[in-house]
């Protein structure tokens, strides 16, 4: 078996397949980092530190001009305290967040672990737009089990959001300050909340010791307590003794052989093109490179792309539509401690939730993620000034920054879509792949809905005074991408079956983001990504015991 990416998806999926007795070679494009040696909290330079390797637009990828903005949506535009408004014509292209390494993008996420809303699973039955997923909520119920098991997962007792057959493998984290504020501002703004079910240890679990409380989770955690998917599945995965992960390996393109089955991977490692050959073929590569390869897979059986019998590989591309605002309590919070995301309201979460406007949204604290963490982010974003004011302002604001963020549904339209760029090439000479994406007029009503949202609960909180604010409208800067190879039924419709395995080449199976047909109400999909590639595994582990 060889599996393409180590990500939230590959890693689940090599995990499955290895502890099921089969043989996996995992190709990983980049490096296994040691959390204690290569993140760099202990370091006096800790907050100009980005993640070890985050992939900048022009390796891989780039972003296609965006849409223009229209003037009389001027309170959707992100600004800044010290920087002022954002005032381009068009909205811009920043970037799209994603990590090379083993765990992929999980290496620098909050941990968040959340299962999809139920209804979700049936957007386009409750709304009329979208897609429905080709199972229901119930069907994938037994495999988040397993995924929350193997992450170690920290939740509430109850939710009465999401059914669950079994109660979560750790107790919640205690609300820091901060969070207790929020809570209370939650409850006064009509935002019921509920602890935020993350993959940090609470207790010591699984030979890894529990969460210290730095919030630093987005610079990668170097105690090892986030559950990100090196230190859980990809470790396991090693541990049976049946999968070797090989970094440092990147694909190129796959093979289309003879009778509808891939017949090898071409991949370069130390500087030489080689092969790998097997009996099937996991694609695991994020939103994004997931379609590239298969674009770049051409061959005289398949001129369009591998696997691209449909026309919609790349297509049905959804980016993050998020908002958040950042103030000042006057008192200190402390939001700089505890965990990056600790409570959540699902309160307008469901797909029906803003009445007229489809697809929902959801609430959650969001310094971490802004990262308003340290004195150089409050002095270049927050206090503004010179000299000695400057100096006593910092000292009087530090610490009292409080953030709420909202994450809402993107759908599927005609303008979203990732191809392959005709002008500009990689490192190897490959075509990088375009990202092109399009916010319709319901994105905007959703987000006008999230940013009233945001502000309502800051205001219910007491702060008195907004520092920044930014969001989708104005600015490309997706942390959760999905659907380029939609899985469904019918092959008219969509790449992959509902099981992940190409509807035409019957060895070459999918395994990452690429394959929702939604995106959720704002849910963080890693834990949907995984118990998917863990019901994909279990199917191909069928197929080739039946040697379909
Ligand atoms: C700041 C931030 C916070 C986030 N917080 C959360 C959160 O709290 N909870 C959550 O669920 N999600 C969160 N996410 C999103 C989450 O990290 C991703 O959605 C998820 O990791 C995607 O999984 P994937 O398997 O599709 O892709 P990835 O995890 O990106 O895995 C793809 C893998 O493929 C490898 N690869 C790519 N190209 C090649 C190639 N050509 N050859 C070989 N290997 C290749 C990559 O190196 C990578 O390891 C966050 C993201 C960001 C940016
Ligand atoms: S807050 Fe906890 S999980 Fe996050 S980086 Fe710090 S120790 Fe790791």
């Amino acid at each position: 078996m060889v599996v393409i990416g180590c990500g939230a998806g590959g890693a689940a999926c090599a995990w499955r397949l290895a502890s099921r007795g089969l043989r996996v070679l995992v190709l990983e494009a980049g490096p296994w980092y040691d959390p204690a040696r290569d993140y760099r909290l202990h370091r006096d330079d800790w907050e100009r530190s980005r993640f070890p390797h985050k992939l900048d637009p022009d390796e891989g990828y780039v972003i296609a001009p965006l849409q223009r903005l229209d003037p009389r949506r001027a309170p959707l535009r992100s600004w800044n305290r010290v920087w002022g408004p954002y005032e381009g014509e068009r909205r811009r292209g920043w970037r799209y967040h994603r990590v090379l390494g083993v765990g992929g993008s999980t290496l620098h996420f909050s941990g968040e672990a959340h299962r999809l809303h139920p209804m979700a699973f049936r957007l386009r039955s409750h709304t009329g737009v979208g897609a429905d997923w080709p199972f229901t909520y119930d069907e994938l119920e037994p495999y988040y089990v397993e995924a929350e098991r193997v992450v170690g997962v920290a939740g509430p007792d109850r939710d009465p959001t999401r059914p669950r057959s079994a109660p979560y493998p750790l107790p919640p984290h205690p609300l820091s300050h901060a969070g207790r504020t929020l809570a209370r501002a939650l409850e006064k703004a009509g935002f019921p909340w509920l602890p935020n079910p993350v993959a940090i240890l609470s207790r010591p679990y699984d030979g890894r010791p529990p969460c210290n409380y730095c919030a630093n989770c987005n610079r990668g955690c170097p105690r090892t307590d986030k559950g990100s998917a090196d230190v859980t599945f990809a470790r396991r995965a090693v541990a049976t003794g049946r999968c070797r992960i090989l970094t440092g390996a990147t694909v190129l393109r796959l093979l289309a052989g003879r009778h509808d089955r891939v017949d090898g991977i071409e991949y370069l490692h130390e500087g030489a093109t080689r092969l790998a050959r097997a009996r099937a073929y996991v694609l695991a590569a994020g939103a994004v490179e997931t379609p590239r390869l298969l674009l770049l897979s051409v061959a005289p059986a398949c001129p369009d792309g591998l696997a691209n019998e449909s026309g919609l590989v790349g297509r049905n591309f959804m980016e993050t539509l998020a908002w958040t605002s950042i103030g000042l309590h006057p008192q200190p919070q402390g939001a700089h401690r505890g965990i990056a995301s600790e409570l959540v309201s699902w309160a307008r979460n469901a797909p029906d939730a803003l009445g007229e406007v489809p697809g929902g949204f959801r609430l959650s604290p969001a310094v971490a993620e802004a990262d308003m963490m340290g004195p150089a982010a409050y002095a270049r974003r927050a206090v503004p000034g010179w000299g000695l004011a400057h100096r006593r302002a910092m000292r009087e604001r530090f610490a009292h920054a409080l953030g709420v963020g909202a994450i809402g549904e993107f759908l599927p339209n005609e303008g979203s879509r990732v191809d392959l760029d005709p002008d500009r090439r990689d490192r190897h000479g490959r075509p990088l792949a375009r990202i092109r994406s399009v916010l319709d007029a319901d994105a905007v009503r959703r987000l006008e809905r999230m940013a009233a949202a945001t502000r309502a609960v800051l205001e219910a909180a007491g702060v008195c005074e907004l520092v920044e604010e930014y969001g989708s409208y104005d600015t490309f800067s997706a942390t959760h991408v999905f659907g380029t190879c939609r899985m469904g039924h019918d092959p008219r419709t969509s790449v992959v079956d509902p099981w992940g395995r190409s509807h035409r080449w019957r060895n070459l199976w999918i395994a990452d983001a690429s394959v929702f047909p939604s995106s959720g109400g704002g849910e963080s999909p890693s834990l949907t990504i995984q118990a998917l590639a863990l019901r994909t595994a279990d199917r191909l582990v069928t197929a080739l015991g039946r040697r379909e």
